[in-house]
């Protein structure tokens, strides 16, 4: 085992709260502990692991008492780290969380660097780095459709994908190893056909993962939408109709280029982020003013489009201009105000210019269509919804990389076959192809980029 020192961190959010925790970790946790704690329940040492105890923390200088905690204790090896655990649940609230920190330190632990706790996870082999990497994942999951995929992660559902790739890959170079190194041995080798036969489905199956990183993206980080229009049409009316969902989550992320608050809607676990609410929500006739410029702004940023057309006033030349700027867009036109008698919207116009778009017909002021909508929008965006997910998301650009890579080198090596090389050629590249699989789960990879994995994560964690 990874033989470390005594980290300690409040793992608990910064600010104010009910309680918070003080976390630490290494051989002397237990004892530091025992420093500092003062309890019916006597030595710490002594308790069961998995067990929780009520006393005081106290300043073991002067003796005060700084709060009344409940202390856990985990023993290793069945604990987050893999090595003794002692969490202190002290009230809540920065000074008091601090000074016992600062206690902590004093008897003898070290502070944590960010993500130190599941980098020792990590490096006592509790989880492997792509577990390691879906704990951030998980903390910072925007929709329950990106924890789950969070959740797989962590549990080792990609791990598993992966692992297996490398075993096929691993068989495949021990037999063609085998005959480069014995060569007048009997050792069977693998024929022409089985080679170039694991060659291909080594590459299917880092293809099939691989097409799922379109998907794992969304979900991870959403999908940026233009609703755009003429003025009036209804855009925003729809905005707040798609808003009030009871399933809606609204979050506020401030802009990158000004000072502009995106709205965010929880569609079918997809996150999708409106652009230029602001513009949106102007009156008519500044809309009208500024709105060209803007909606080229919102159409070049976005990689979905609304477009919202009247159906009580035809087609116009505007709405035409609009649907020429989306055809090559994902987009969905939508056919607001049916709740109004007077339609004079012509599909076959809008069908003329946009063959491909599907024309959802809705009110939003009546909330009809609104569901119909968001059905196509998530089929649209993700083809085949997020549901009835089994195999793993790739929602990493580290590991979507990691594979582009693999599957290079295993290209390389299905040349280098396909020309009639000696194998030890095929085998420079399975050798490369097998160290970039290793990079996701952590097997092979260099100490300055493990660090910098665990430096994006949170204090305490
Ligand atoms: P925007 O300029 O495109 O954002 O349009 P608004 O959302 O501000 O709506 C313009 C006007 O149309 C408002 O008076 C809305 O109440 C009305 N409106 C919007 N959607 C509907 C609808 O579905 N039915 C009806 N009857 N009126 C609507």
């Amino acid at each position: 085992m990874y033989i470390s020192d005594t980290i300690a961190a409040i793992s608990t959010a910064v600010g104010e709260g009910g309680i918070g925790i003080i976390r630490l970790s290494g051989p002397e946790a237990i004892e530091i502990a025992n420093q500092i704690f003062q309890g019916q329940v006597g030595d710490l040492k002594e308790v069961e692991s998995y067990s929780a105890h009520y006393g005081n923390i106290i300043n073991p200088t002067n003796k005060e008492v700084i709060d009344e905690v409940i202390t856990l204790v985990m023993k290793e090896p069945k604990t987050y780290t893999k090595e003794d655990v002692v969490e202190i649940d002290c009230h809540g609230g920065s000074v008091v969380t601090h000074k016992i920190l600062e206690i902590v330190i004093e008897a003898g632990a070290r502070l944590a660097e960010p993500g130190e706790f599941s980098k020792r996870a990590f490096l006592n082999g509790r989880i492997d780095l792509a577990q390691a990497e879906a704990v951030i994942d998980l903390i910072n999951s925007q929709t329950e459709t990106a924890l789950k995929a969070a959740l797989n992660q962590l549990e080792g559902g990609l791990s598993k994908q992966v692992n297996q790739i490398r075993d096929n890959l691993i068989e495949l170079l021990a037999n063609l190893e085998a005959t480069i190194d014995f060569p007048e041995d009997e050792i069977k080798g693998f024929s022409s056909a089985e080679i170039e036969a694991k060659l291909n489905l080594l590459e299917e199956k880092i293809d099939d993962l691989l097409a799922t990183s379109k998907k794992g993206k969304i979900i991870k980080e959403g999908i940026k939408t233009a609703i755009i229009g003429r003025p009036n049409v209804g855009k925003s009316s729809l905005l707040n109709a798609l808003l009030r969902e009871k399933r809606a989550i609204v979050t506020d992320i401030p802009g990158t280029t000004r000072d502009v608050i995106e709205e965010v809607i929880n569609i079918d676990g997809i996150p999708v982020k409106i652009i230029d609410t602001a513009g949106i929500r102007e009156a008519a006739d500044e809309v009208e003013k500024i709105g060209v410029e803007r909606t080229q702004k919102a159409l070049s940023e976005a990689g979905l489009v609304l477009l919202v057309i009247d159906i009580n006033e035809g087609i116009t030349k505007e709405d035409k201009k609009l649907m020429e700027k989306i055809k090559n867009k994902k987009s969905v036109v939508i056919a607001n105000k049916v709740d109004l008698e007077q339609q004079l919207f012509d599909f076959k116009a809008v069908k003329s210019i946009l063959p491909d778009k599907e024309i959802v017909k809705t009110s939003a002021i009546e909330k009809e269509g609104i569901e119909k909508l968001e059905e196509v929008i998530s089929n649209l965006v993700i083809s085949g919804g997020v549901k009835g997910e089994e195999s793993a998301l790739i929602t990493n650009v580290r590991h979507k990389n990691a594979l582009k890579r693999a599957k290079n080198f295993i290209n390389d090596s299905k040349q280098t076959f396909n020309k009639g090389l000696a194998n030890d050629f095929i085998t420079i590249d399975l050798r490369s192809a097998l160290e970039a699989l290793g990079e996701i789960t952590g097997d092979s990879i260099d100490e300055d980029i493990i660090d910098r994995i665990f430096a994006d994560f949170c204090l305490g964690k």
